[in-house]
């Protein structure tokens, strides 16, 4: 596979030029295809293996296919992970491939203020990188809603459920309509545990071993 094979527009082959990565890594080989058909997915697949531009770049298009349709508040796309230092990251890749398409995103997480996570969260953002407690208290508290998100991921689901992860299985009913609802779960490991979330969240997910 090629990175033409993904039927990217000019915007974003032109993006993923210019970060001269030569070809698609196994878990985007497989992944992006399976995300841009809106299908659910499990991906096993470790840091390092190109796991978040596989959900990144599908998500982009998604966004731009659901803008058209769909006015109103909130993010389209929310990306949930366990730490600080990782939703910084990934808010960061958001934000250079987000940009070709003036795309907004913000990151929410523990131990930020909550004030300022609200007052951006409000000026508006397409997409929403966010440990899922500190989303949690933002949605409470009304500073945004998840009525508009149809492309959810969780992102090293293996360590989140160190911390809980009654959270995320509430994440998934805030949004509108499941059916309607791209839902992809990446984790370093398969354990019994994330096979039964992956049971209660996904729909008929295929899996991807990378
Ligand atoms: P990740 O597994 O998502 O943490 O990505 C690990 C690193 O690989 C990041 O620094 C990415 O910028 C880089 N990367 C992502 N996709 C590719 C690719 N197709 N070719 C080369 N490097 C890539």
């Amino acid at each position: 596979t090629s990175f033409a094979h993904f039927g990217f527009d000019e915007q974003l082959m032109h993006q993923i030029r210019k970060s001269e990565y030569t070809q698609p890594t196994p878990i985007q080989c497989q992944g992006v295809p399976i995300a841009l058909g809106g299908r659910d997915m499990i991906g096993i697949a470790k840091t390092g293996s190109g796991k978040t531009a596989a959900f990144i770049w599908p998500m982009l298009v998604h966004i731009m296919d659901q803008k058209e349709l769909e006015q109103g508040e909130g993010p389209i796309a929310v990306i949930v992970c366990p730490t600080r230092e990782l939703c910084q990251q990934i808010h960061s890749e958001c934000k250079r491939f987000g940009k070709v398409y003036g795309l907004r995103s913000v990151a929410v997480y523990g131990g930020g203020s909550m004030w300022e996570q609200a007052k951006a969260l409000q000026e508006g953002a397409e997409i929403v990188v966010c440990t899922p407690g500190r989303l949690i208290d933002h949605v409470k508290k009304k500073a945004t809603s998840l009525q508009r998100v149809t492309y959810l991921v969780f992102d090293e689901a293996d360590r989140m459920f160190d911390m809980g992860f009654g959270t995320c299985e509430i994440l998934v009913h805030l949004t509108s309509d499941l059916w309607s609802l791209t839902a992809l779960l990446f984790s370093a490991t398969f354990r019994k545990k994330i096979e039964k979330l992956a049971r209660d969240i996904l729909v008929d997910p295929i899996r991807v071993v990378q």
